[in-house]
């Protein structure tokens, strides 16, 4: 049997209901890796009747957190032990370079370890008292896991997104049916295999790759399920929000972004370029918070853009594996489609093309696009507005912090926001009025597991990471008692 078309369904491996597969390719050389299960409908009512029973009848949810904490630091331990390998898996399934995706994977095995402590740290305060007015009753606040969670991630950070969720769910006792993108489905399925090794109860952790149209579709609509958990793009997260309506389900949505970065004239101009650079180009500006809109103080914007040509020219595009690429393939011949086209608009639009723009030269094969500069980019432009996911970077000049201000919130998205500047004062007053979730200071990207991480706006309801990661999962109990030795006496007179 192939090592990938099964379904993890109740702790058994089981081939989809229907048969199906579908198939997942290596970005660099567009060859097919291997078939996948494709779980349909019928797969999907199995995984949720699965996390259902073991959640209703099942020792997970009332174990405490110490004991769940075990289960989750054996899971970061599995994948550890294995991160090489995890890595290689996805470089070959994602295309990104091998440093990133050996940095991925660490911070996956972070993410179950932070979640554990957290999980302890329940224990301690699972109830908390509450102050009443009437001093005849007396109350706590409880909190308990919201039930049976669905988890819906996208391809960008397939083994990192899968943990933003499975640890925070695991830690507050949920049980839940986890479903990867058909794109990069492959260290989900690891994953699975791992939480098993680790001894994770039967139908704990359902994983079911599959088409996001049948499979997520699926578990979005299924009853049985108390939370839909989604990353991904604004179109699919209104989609499993009108799903989630019919009944009433708890959801959280980690959406797309265009996300500014306001760079001020007394910024030294090196650290500038390399933020700039980091906040695009790294996972190929498939980030749902790179800082893709950058405004420029007018002093420092002519020397600015020179000075990132030169050193964008440098960056070493290739394969994920070789030694010192900066820029991998981007994901799928879609993805491929949308950056060029999103290009072509930019210039139709009367955006300046600074650099890059096309196929880099040398590449026969491979979902390879260089990585570009536009300037002078109409505010309202289609590329200055929508988020393009791909290596393009659009860089417009302004005069006055009030007008920076103004353009940065000027958009749909609310996802994140950068500010640089030697004047912290300036910086901080900056990062107050910035309407997004995420906001950097003379940095953009850092991304901590401690801090809570979503969006405002179209970018999406909720925040993952952190106790607020943690706060996703659980619902709040109250339990009141009467305490008082005398009769309520509104009936009984
Ligand atoms: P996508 O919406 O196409 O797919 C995301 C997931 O949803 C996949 O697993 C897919 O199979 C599934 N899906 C697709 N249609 C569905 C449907 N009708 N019902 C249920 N599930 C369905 O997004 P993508 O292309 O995989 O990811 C790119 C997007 O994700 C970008 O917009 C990016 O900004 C966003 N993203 C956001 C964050 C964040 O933290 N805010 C992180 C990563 C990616």
């Amino acid at each position: 049997m192939n090592a990938y078309t099964q379904l993890y369904i109740n702790g058994q491996w089981l081939a989809p209901l229907a048969g199906g597969t579908f198939e997942t390719f290596d970005p660099s050389s567009e060859a097919l890796i291997t078939r996948v299960a494709a779980a349909t409908a019928a797969d999907v009512d199995l995984a949720v009747q699965a996390a259902r029973h073991a959640f209703d009848e099942g020792p997970w949810p009332h174990m405490s957190g110490a004991q769940r904490a075990v289960v989750l630091r054996r899971i970061a331990q599995g994948i550890r032990d294995r991160q090489q390998a995890l890595a290689e898996l996805e470089v070959r399934d994602n295309g990104k370079p091998l440093p990133e995706a050996l940095w991925d994977i660490a911070d996956t095995a972070g993410c179950f370890d932070f979640y554990a402590d957290l999980a302890e740290d329940l224990d301690s305060h699972l109830e908390q008292p509450i102050a009443l007015a009437d001093e005849r009753f007396s109350s706590v606040a409880r909190k308990e896991p919201v039930g049976v969670a669905a988890a819906i991630i996208p391809w960008n950070f397939p083994m990192l997104m899968a943990a933003w969720k499975v640890a925070p769910a695991l830690a507050a006792g949920c049980c839940m049916v986890l479903k990867p993108s058909e794109l990069t489905p492959l260290t989900a399925i690891e994953l699975a295999r791992i939480a098993d090794a680790a001894g994770l109860p039967a139908g704990v952790l359902n994983m079911l790759p599959g088409l996001g149209h049948e499979a997520g579709a699926a578990l979005a609509e299924h009853p049985g399920i108390d939370k839909v958990a989604f990353t991904g793009s604004v179109p699919t997260g209104s989609r499993i929000m009108q799903a989630a309506a019919r009944d009433i389900k708890n959801i959280s949505l980690e959406l797309g972004g265009k996300s500014p970065f306001i760079i001020f004239a007394d910024s030294d101009i090196e650290a500038a370029v390399e933020w700039i650079m980091f906040g695009i180009f790294w996972n190929q500006g498939q980030v749902c918070s790179a800082t893709s809109r950058v405004l420029v103080q007018r002093e420092l914007y002519v020397p600015l853009l020179e000075r990132l040509k030169q050193e964008v020219e440098k960056v070493k595009i290739g394969n994920g594996f070789e030694q010192g690429v900066l820029l991998g393939p981007l994901v799928s011949q879609g993805q491929y489609d949308k950056v060029l086209a999103a290009i072509a608009r930019g210039q139709e639009d009367g955006a300046r093309l600074v650099y890059g723009g096309a196929r880099p030269d040398g590449f026969d094969c491979g979902f390879y696009v260089q990585p570009t500069i536009f300037a002078d980019v109409p505010q309202d432009s289609w590329i200055w507005k929508e988020e393009i996911f791909g290596p393009v970077v659009c860089i417009n000049a302004f005069d006055e912090e009030t007008e920076a201000v103004r353009s940065a919130n000027d958009s749909r998205f609310g996802l994140a926001a950068a500010v640089m500047s030697h004047d912290l004062e300036r910086a901080e007053r900056v990062a107050r009025k910035l309407r997004a979730g995420i906001v950097w200071i003379n940095c953009s990207q850092p991304t901590f597991t401690e801090a809570p991480w979503g969006g405002y706006k179209h970018s999406g309801i909720g925040r993952e990471l952190g106790e607020w990661g943690l706060g996703n999962y659980l619902e709040t109990k109250q339990i009141t008692r009467y305490d008082s030795d005398q009769a309520w006496g509104w009936y009984l007179k």
